[in-house]
C-alpha cells in the first residue's frame, strides 16, 4: 500500500498524457478543442484533489491489484516483472467526518521495466487520479 502525495499537474500535462472523448466525425480542430477542454477539466479536478489531500479531507492510496483481470494484461511481461498492476482508491471526507472510499479503479497496468519507484512514476498515475477526482466531483465549481 502506498499513500500518495498528489502533485497538481497543469492542463498542458493532461493535454499530453490523458485520453479524451470527442464526437464521431469531429474535425481535427474540434478534436483539439475537446482535448483542451478535457485537459483543463482534469487539471482543475486534480488541483482540487491535491488541496483536499493537503487539508486532510481526501486521501489517495495506490496498492497492488491482488486479483488483476489477466485477459487484458500481457502475461509474459507480467510474469517477467515488467508490468505492475495497481489499484487506485480515492477517499473523501463525508459529512460524518470520516474518510470514505468514493471512487476506485483497479487493473491499472503500468510498464515498470524502467521504473525507479514512485518518484519516477508513470504519468498515467496522475491521469488516473485526475479522472477519479473528476468523477468524485472535485474541481466542480458550478
Ligand atoms: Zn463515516
Amino acid at each position: 500500500m502506498h499513500t500518495e502525495t498528489v502533485i497538481p499537474r497543469d492542463a498542458a500535462f493532461f493535454y499530453e498524457h490523458a485520453g479524451f472523448p470527442y464526437a464521431t466525425g469531429a474535425t481535427p480542430d474540434e478534436q483539439d478543442a475537446a482535448r483542451r477542454e478535457n485537459a483543463a477539466m482534469l487539471a482543475d479536478a486534480h488541483a482540487a484533489l491535491a488541496d483536499a489531500v493537503d487539508a486532510g479531507t481526501a486521501r489517495v492510496v495506490w496498492e497492488d491489484d491482488a486479483d488483476p483481470d489477466m485477459s487484458v494484461i500481457d502475461e509474459t511481461e507480467y510474469h517477467a516483472g515488467n508490468v505492475t498492476v495497481l489499484s487506485c482508491i480515492l477517499y473523501r471526507q463525508g459529512p460524518c467526518g470520516h474518510l470514505h472510499v468514493v471512487e476506485s479503479l483497479g487493473g491499472i497496468d503500468l510498464d515498470t521495466s524502467g521504473w525507479s519507484g514512485w518518484s519516477g512514476r508513470d504519468p498515467y498515475c496522475d491521469v488516473v487520479e485526475a479522472e477519479l477526482a473528476f468523477e468524485a466531483g472535485f474541481g466542480v465549481t458550478s
